[in-house]
């Protein structure tokens, strides 16, 4: 079963054609500058080259058409004809309150994804777009939306509600959605199988560590509480995102510096987090090689960055009453040995212990406690993609 899955953004588009029965990517690419001068294709079938096609590209229906085109092209395709893609997955940001679980796109489904745009003006309209396009692309092929926020329905709302008057939830639907839903299902739904245990006798914190990053709480494969909040700048340090910060400092810095609200949004999702603080980059690469050199503030916001995540460790850890396992992924978590260390440096006490040699590891899935500890400590690299087309599978074949 092949199936295509679409992740659609304003001027872009990826996507990757998964066999989900063989677990394997046949082709993958990215539409550039769609409805810009200069646009252009970038595709890479599994097996040979890739291929750069610069071509004018009006709208996503056009895009759409190209990755079709390129999907199925003498040369470069994988596949003879569009029969061939039984489904297609598309990744949405958000859900609202509408979507718990992977969804089958009707038009009730468009309607609810439009619904939940003033909550995600930037994602979901480009979200919509791309599935429109591919519904007039590829007439009669079931799509599935897979949302992000889907995964961390589960919350019970102690853990979802903010201490605001009632009814700002009530007529405002101002609430803790949480995000990276996709990906901390993913690792989670791996995490039980290199434990070789039950999903649902474990209890998992998943470390989402990339250029947004959230950390989640798992219990029996169920999300019962994760960082981010009514927007993706809540929780954790990040890249160029503040995380958690009093409320008060907003209205504070727009009076004293006399700041509009696009100028204070710009402030606290572009201009903070690591690169606020480093004052060098959002790209923990430049900070770690800085902070090598002796740049204190570099060091400043290493240092603050692991904080913020170890306390969610220990948050987390209480609010399930122990754990089994904490998993890290996405670029950082991934990648960055470094970091780990810092991040579990002191919380031996907890049963979190590593071993200096497996850390080492890069981009695999790997178990790096070392074997006195308590709580496995497991690098997972995350895939969004996959557990998309997983889904679209399940849901095409109910
Ligand atoms: P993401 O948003 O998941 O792509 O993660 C971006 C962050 O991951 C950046 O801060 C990078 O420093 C880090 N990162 C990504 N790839 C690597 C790599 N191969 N080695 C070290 N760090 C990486």
């Amino acid at each position: 079963m092949k199936i295509l899955v679409i992740n659609a953004g304003s001027s872009s588009l990826k996507y990757q054609l998964i066999d989900i029965n063989r677990e394997e990517v046949m082709a993958k690419g990215l539409c550039e500058r769609i409805g810009i001068n200069g646009s252009r294709l970038k595709h890479k079938p599994n097996h040979s080259e890739g291929v750069t096609i610069e071509k004018s590209m009006q709208d996503h229906a056009e895009a759409i058409r190209m990755v079709i085109d390129a999907l199925r092209d003498e040369r470069h395709g994988v596949i003879k004809d569009m029969s061939e893609i039984s489904a297609v997955g598309h990744r949405v940001v958000h859900g609202g309150e509408y979507f718990s679980e992977s969804v089958l796109i009707d038009h009730r489904v468009k309607e609810a994804i439009d619904a939940c745009s003033s909550l995600a003006p930037l994602h979901n309209p480009p979200n919509l777009t791309g599935i429109k396009a591919c519904e007039e692309a590829m007439p009669g092929v079931p799509m599935v939306a897979v949302f992000d926020t889907a995964f961390h329905q589960t919350m019970p709302p102690q853990a979802y509600l903010y201490a605001l008057p009632y009814e700002m939830y009530e007529k405002h639907r101002v609430r803790k959605y949480g995000f990276h839903g996709t990906s901390h299902k993913y690792v989670t739904q791996r995490a039980a199988v290199l434990m070789n245990k039950p999903i649902e006798e474990l209890k998992i914190i998943t470390c989402h560590l990339g250029n947004g990053s959230s950390v989640a709480a798992v219990k029996s494969g169920i999300s019962i509480d994760t960082s981010m909040g009514f927007t993706p700048l809540a929780g954790v340090v990040m890249g160029t995102r503040t995380g958690l910060i009093d409320p008060a400092i907003v209205t504070y810095l727009m009076e004293t510096e006399n700041m509009s609200i696009k100028e204070i949004n710009n402030l606290l999702n572009k201009k903070s987090g690591v690169l606020g603080i480093s004052g060098i980059s959002s790209d923990f690469r430049d900070i770690d090689d800085a902070a090598d050199e002796g740049n204190e503030r570099a060091q400043l916001a290493l240092d603050i960055f692991a904080y913020s995540i170890r306390q969610y460790i220990g948050k987390y850890m209480t609010t399930m009453g122990g754990i089994d396992a904490v998993v890290f992924t996405a670029g950082i978590g991934e990648n960055n040995s470094r970091m780990r260390a810092h991040i579990v440096k002191g919380l031996e006490f907890l049963g979190i212990k590593i071993d200096a040699e497996k850390n080492a590891v890069r981009g695999q899935e790997l178990d790096i406690s070392t074997p006195d500890a308590t709580v496995s400590t497991l690098v997972i690299p995350t895939n969004e993609e996959f557990m998309i087309a997983l889904d679209t599978k399940r849901i095409v074949n109910k």
